[in-house]
């Protein structure tokens, strides 16, 4: 299963989720709902990178995770 990120649009307010692998600096994120585009990057790439970590790690599944 692919892990996703429940992102809440600045613009509608709505979620959607993202898989991990999108939520990186400078990823584009359309939101489903109001169609608006944004731009990850600056407090709000740190605020997504903040709640990724603190859903996923630290690992209590034997972190076996190499690149
Ligand atoms: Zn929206």
């Amino acid at each position: 299963m692919k892990k996703t990120f429940p992102f809440s649009c600045p613009v509608c307010a709505r979620i959607t989720e993202y898989p991990l692998s999108d939520l990186v600096e400078g990823a584009r994120l359309n939101c489903s709902f109001c169609k608006c585009s944004i731009r990850l990057h600056g407090h709000m790439l740190a605020y997504v990178q903040k709640e990724i970590e603190k859903a996923t790690g630290p690992n209590p599944a034997a972190g076996a995770e190499a690149d």
